[in-house]
């Protein structure tokens, strides 16, 4: 191995695995270290995302779907398949099988594309020397043009809730359960604890869900966030909100949980205990104090808008950097990098990232919220269009939910797009293109959408931005 290159990455997650392949790609000389290491001592590739995070979480939820759909749905189709029954092993074979095939495909396309791999431990020393501190103790020194940190995240802990990996688990615990709990508390009603509460809770646990604030989804459209409240209590999901979880005691298996809701002082005991209150970027040792690189109070480390450090040729990405924890962030943050790294000034459009909750329904958003629009004073028109009047939503059974699109009244550009419903992810997507070139509602309006898609309710929801909607009647015009 050689202990120069044009780039050193260190963490091979979502944001530092393609920032790597995109140097190689460009013509960088590249290595990445990684500290995850399997019981043979050999690198884990594609971090949280791939390992415990993004693909293990939505393998489980699709799992999850799929029963429901034969317990409650198929009747109606005319499908009799009696009482279904779930093998929580089997389900998680599965899932680990995705996982691997999917991590062992990044150590490939690593390998193809050139990369050199240090497994072990990296930290960054003063001159863009990266010392690299292998599972064995033995030490290495590469030292590089340029250095991106990408050392990602990990769950936060709580005091009332220190985690056992048994009855009080964090999220990559609540992956690997190896039973259906029966009853099943989460702390944080955020996107994880919404997505693995329903995934047990699919599966038979009765799920409480304890969050402290009082607003249920505030990060989101008002109008969806009441529409997902409506959704999951409909589904059993028990939300309490103003809950706040003030300790804890285990006993014979089962946990009590003390917390005081709206004021008052209660408790409830569960099977099983998710702990899912955020996460906090992973920065300690990260780097030294004479490396240049600086971080807040809380550890995310200060990059400008290009996510430079400021040490002069260190970069950081993905969890450990301001904006949404969210894996594409992260991967397209490495892009950037590695293009800026090459010489090439691209730019992030973070007005543009979307974000999506894959409970069922979908949730999925981009760009601003009505809230925020008012906040900032912005005067704006809205329209939206449920699926409940979209003939493929009704052919699906999938008709709970709307999209949402909203423009700024004097230019008529599309600032947001919020969607809860069937492929809500994926309509959104098609604002996230819309609105990169700059679309107006009227452009979204004066296209041809497929019939009959779900995408449809995207074509009436911009018309509805103007009373214009087809197969509604249309509000009053503003
Ligand atoms: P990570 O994925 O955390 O990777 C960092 C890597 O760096 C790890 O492999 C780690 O071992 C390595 N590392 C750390 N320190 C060092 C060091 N000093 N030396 C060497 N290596 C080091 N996001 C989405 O966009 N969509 C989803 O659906 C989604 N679902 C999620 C579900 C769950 C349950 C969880 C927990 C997260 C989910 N996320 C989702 C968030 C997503 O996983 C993260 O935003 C993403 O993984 C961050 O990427 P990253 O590359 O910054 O860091
Ligand atoms: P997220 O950051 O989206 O993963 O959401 C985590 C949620 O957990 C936040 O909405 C917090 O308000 C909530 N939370 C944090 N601590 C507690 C606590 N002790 N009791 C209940 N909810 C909490």
């Amino acid at each position: 191995m050689s202990d120069s290159y044009d780039v050193v990455v260190i963490g091979s997650g979502p944001a530092g695995y393609v920032c790597a392949i995109k140097c190689a790609q460009l013509g960088l000389n590249t290595a990445v270290v990684e500290s995850w290491a399997d019981p043979k001592g050999k690198p884990v590739f594609g971090g949280t995302c791939l390992n415990v995070g993004c693909i293990p979480s939505k393998a489980l939820l699709d799992s999850s779907h799929k029963f429901t759909e034969a317990r409650d749905h198929f009747s109606v189709h005319g499908i009799d398949v009696g009482a279904p029954a779930i093998d929580v092993a089997g389900m998680m074979k599965r899932k680990d099988k995705i996982v691997t095939q999917l991590t062992g495909g990044v150590s490939s396309l690593l390998q193809h594309n050139g990369v050199t791999v240090a497994q072990g431990n990296g930290k960054l020393l003063s001159g863009r020397n990266v010392e690299v501190t292998a599972a064995d103790g033995q030490k290495a020194v590469l030292s590089a043009a340029n250095v991106v940190l990408a050392s990602g995240s990990e769950p936060v802990t709580i005091p009332p809730a220190p985690t056992d990996d048994a009855v009080i688990v964090d999220s990559t615990g609540a992956l690997t359960f190896d039973e259906v709990p029966r009853r099943l508390g989460v702390i944080g009603a955020g996107v994880i604890g919404l997505e693995l509460g329903s995934v047990w809770g699919r599966l038979g646990s009765e799920v409480v869900l304890f969050e402290a604030l009082d607003t249920f989804l505030p990060m989101m459209d008002a109008q969806v966030s009441k529409e997902a409240a409506k959704v999951f209590k409909k589904q059993g999901l028990d939300i309490r909100l103003n809950a706040l979880v003030t300790g804890t005691s285990l006993k014979k298996g089962a946990v009590t949980v003390t917390f005081t809701e709206k004021g008052e002082e209660k408790s409830a005991e569960f099977d099983r205990l998710i702990v899912a209150v955020g996460r906090r970027p992973r920065t300690k040792d990260l780097f030294s104090s004479d490396s240049g690189v600086t971080m807040d109070e809380r550890g995310f480390v200060f990059v400008n808008d290009y996510c430079a450090t400021e040490a002069p040729g260190v970069w950081a990405i993905g969890d450990i950097v301001r904006g949404p924890m969210l894996a594409h962030k992260g991967s397209e943050e490495g892009v950037m990098v590695a293009e800026r790294i090459h010489g090439k000034l691209v730019q992030l459009n973070y007005e543009c990232v979307p974000s999506i909750i894959y409970t069922h329904p979908e949730i999925a958003a981009v760009g601003k919220t009505e809230q925020e629009l008012k906040a900032e004073g912005i005067d704006y028109k809205a329209g939206s269009f449920p699926f409940a009047a979209i003939g493929r939503a009704l052919a699906s059974g999938e008709t709970d939910g709307f999209v949402k699109i909203i423009a700024d009244a004097k230019t008529d550009r599309i600032l947001g797009a919020h969607a809860i419903g069937p492929s809500a992810a994926d309509l959104v997507q098609q604002m996230v293109i819309t609105m990169e070139f700059g679309g107006s509602a009227e452009d979204v309006q004066l296209m041809v959408f497929g019939h009959p898609t779900m995408s449809e309710a995207v074509h009436e929801a911009a018309l509805a931005v103007d009373g214009m909607a087809i197969h509604m009647p249309n509000r009053k015009r503003r």
